[in-house]
């Protein structure tokens, strides 16, 4: 087993060094939440923009302005709600999840991104009115006080890449922990976990990492930590009381697909113990049909839109039933080697058919998906 110190693992990769230049919004220029991002900057650029002049400032092509776009930040407030439910498909099991908006795009660059297709600003932007995320928060918890809340920030960004910028771990795991019957994932392609240690957690975080075969995350995943890194920073994490949990998804079908993901699965069990580990989702390539272009514009040696996909329910293109059963029953069969009875291991979006055929039963029969997860967190 290979241990990182903590310093190590923060060293290796921080996506936030790609940032370019920060553009704050001119009303938020002088918060201090602003200004302490401003002292961790260092060299990175810092101007100061008026609303109005956000637009001329990115134009010049969507797709185009992608790339680049991943190296400009924007600093700015969020004007609409920063909780809504998953934007999930009535058609398919949905684990109904609340996604907290920090922000939108990732400074990391994977090739099968689905935000390539869904947002329509290709700068990075975070969200400073935190003030305003957690009254909404609190004013959320008071109005279902019975309820069980699983959040994440890992929707429309990734939770970890810009924190040790943002700092914003710390501020929302300190608030979770004093809230009973609460979870926050923050779930990540890093191993930004610095400013994970030393808080008071309360048992009310999971950080989570998404995983893939060792042949997708050197090919398809650019910018983000290597699985050897990803695993040392869970492994410490789970040091630090935290749960943990991980997500397949996308599974990609690609030469040798079957011994990659046992390759992943065995070197997870080997660092992170399997009791720490709250719960992992397998999902099936999906997209919305315009990545593809999308794809082939930015990168035109990936092969893995190559397959043919028939389009789902929610209206995302898929891979065929019985592909996607083999891709599951597969990965399944790797994680029963040496998953805990307690870990929850769900599919992502896929219908009560697939479920049977992959685990023998449908979630109603154990109560519903929502419900096998609240059990492994509360
Ligand atoms: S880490 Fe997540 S959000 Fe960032 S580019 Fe990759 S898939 Fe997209």
């Amino acid at each position: 087993m290979l241990i990182h110190s903590e310093s190590e693992i923060s060293m290796v990769h921080d996506p936030a060094n790609f940032i370019h230049t920060i553009y704050i919004e001119e009303s938020c220029r002088d918060l201090p939440y602003v200004q302490e991002m401003i002292q961790k900057a260092g060299k990175v650029s810092i101007k100061t923009v008026a609303e109005q002049d956000f637009s001329r400032l990115q134009s010049g092509g969507y797709v185009k302005g992608l790339s680049k776009g991943k190296r400009n930040l924007l600093l700015t407030r969020n004007k609409g709600k920063f909780l809504k439910p998953c934007p999930a498909t009535r058609e398919y099991r949905c684990c109904d999840y609340q996604v907290l908006n920090i922000g939108m795009n990732c400074p990391m660059d994977c090739v099968y991104c689905i935000l390539q297709a869904y947002l329509n600003n290709p700068w990075l932007s975070f969200f400073v009115n935190v003030e305003d995320l957690i009254s909404e928060l609190e004013e959320a918890f008071a109005r279902e006080p019975d309820r069980i809340w699983r959040i994440g920030t890992g929707e429309f960004t990734d939770s970890l890449a810009l924190d040790n910028l943002t700092g914003l771990s710390a501020k929302l795991v300190n608030f979770m922990a004093l809230r009973k019957n609460s979870i926050l994932e923050l779930k990540t392609k890093t191993a930004n976990i610095e400013n994970l240690n030393n808080l008071d957690h309360g048992g009310n975080t999971i950080v989570s990492w998404s995983l893939n075969s060792p042949h997708i995350m050197a090919q398809e995943e650019l910018h983000t930590a290597s699985l050897q890194d990803r695993l040392a920073a869970a492994s410490k994490c789970a040091e630090w009381g935290y749960k943990i949990a991980f997500h397949f998804d996308p599974i990609i079908y690609h030469d040798n697909w079957q011994q990659g993901y046992a390759a992943t699965i065995s070197q997870l069990f080997d660092q992170v113990p399997a009791e720490n580990i709250a719960w992992i989702s397998m999902g099936a390539l999906r997209f919305l049909p315009p990545l593809k272009n999308i794809v082939k514009d930015r990168f035109p040696n990936c092969k893995i839109f190559y397959e043919e996909f028939i389009e789902g329910l929610d209206g995302k293109s898929r891979y065929f039933r019985s592909q996607r059963v083999e891709l599951y029953q597969s990965v399944y069969g790797e994680l029963v080697k040496h998953v805990s009875p307690k870990t929850c291991v769900y599919l992502c979006m896929e219908s009560d058919e697939i479920w049977k055929e992959v685990f023998g039963y449908n979630p109603e029969q154990q109560g519903g998906l929502p419900a096998m997860l609240d059990k492994t967190v509360t």
